[in-house]
């Protein structure tokens, strides 16, 4: 069998806080666990948060808390060709299309949908759909449409990028006591921004490309990006690549319950180092002693 492969995959877009620290130590557990080998990815695709203090600190963070990767760290944000060329592949299936509208004025739309008296539904992170007006416009409008913007989206038409796969789709989620098939629903998300016009990336789009070609096995990551699985998987199936196992862990949550966050509002891993709290308490407070 081949030696099944973990990652930990961290934005240097603020500083690393406890959250972080939960999941770097699991993927490091389970990989050990199971003699699995631990990738290190830098997911810093937004070159103007995440800057190299951030990574530095960030390395600094893991180094102190005792997470070991094995090779050296990808960083996404060398890897916009190849991010271009897997754009190309989603355009050539024509399975994406522009869209100019600025969020204000989507945001319009769907107020005004809901002032006819319609409901109007939420992606999983609460935010209200896309109304997909600009899906089915033909090439001609699509042309006149981008020469009148300096910049615009290209959005996944996400139906038809299910309709292309022709089984049902799933993921299966492994916890500690059992694994279970989870159906996969990427229409919940509907037209998601997956790159602009001269920039070739986006979370989704990156992530899933990286797991491919990084072989990666074992997807272990925060239950915040549980429903991201969705659309996750759907690219895997439309790219023909295998899919890794996935557990969503717990997240960490603050004493209100609210879980961590990179803002100022919660301590991060170097200011509870310079407050003098030690390795070991990190990893007592988290049950990795
Ligand atoms: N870069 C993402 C984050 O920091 C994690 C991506 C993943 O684990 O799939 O939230």
């Amino acid at each position: 069998m081949n030696q099944p492969i973990f990652r930990f995959a961290p934005s240097p877009n603020g500083h690393l806080h406890l959250g972080h620290a939960y999941s770097a130590l699991l993927n490091q557990k389970m990989a050990r666990e199971v003699g699995g080998k631990l990738l290190l990815r830098i997911e810093d695709i937004d070159t103007t948060r995440c800057t190299p203090e951030l990574e530095a600190q960030m390395l600094r963070d893991l180094e102190w808390i005792g997470f070991e990767w094995d090779e050296k760290p990808r960083r996404q944000s060398e890897h916009f060709d190849e991010y271009a060329d897997v754009l190309k592949k989603l355009a050539d299936l024509d399975l994406i299309y522009p869209s100019i509208l600025s969020r204000g004025e989507i945001k319009k739309i769907i107020q005004a949908k809901k002032d006819s008296g319609r409901d109007w539904p939420d992606d999983p992170d609460g935010s209200p759909l896309y109304p997909g007006i600009e899906r089915g416009f033909h090439n001609a409008k699509r042309l006149e449409l981008i020469t009148s913007v300096k910049d615009y989206a290209l959005r996944l038409n996400t139906r038809s990028a299910r309709e292309s796969i022709l089984t049902t789709l799933n993921w299966a989620e492994k916890n500690n006591t059992q694994d279970k098939t989870i159906d996969a629903n990427p229409l919940q998300w509907g037209d998601v921004i997956i790159a602009r016009k001269d920039f070739p990336a986006s979370y989704f789009l990156c992530c899933t490309h990286d797991d491919i070609i990084q072989g990666v096995t074992h997807v272990v990551r925060g239950k915040d990006l549980y429903h991201s699985t969705s659309i996750y998987v759907m690219l895997l199936e439309i790219f023909g690549a295998k899919k890794p196992l996935f557990h969503h862990h717990k997240l960490i949550l603050d004493h209100n319950g609210e879980k961590l966050s990179k803002s100022k509002k919660h301590k991060s891993l170097k200011e509870l180092r310079s407050s003098g709290i030690t390795k070991n308490e990190i990893l007592d407070r988290l049950g990795f002693t």
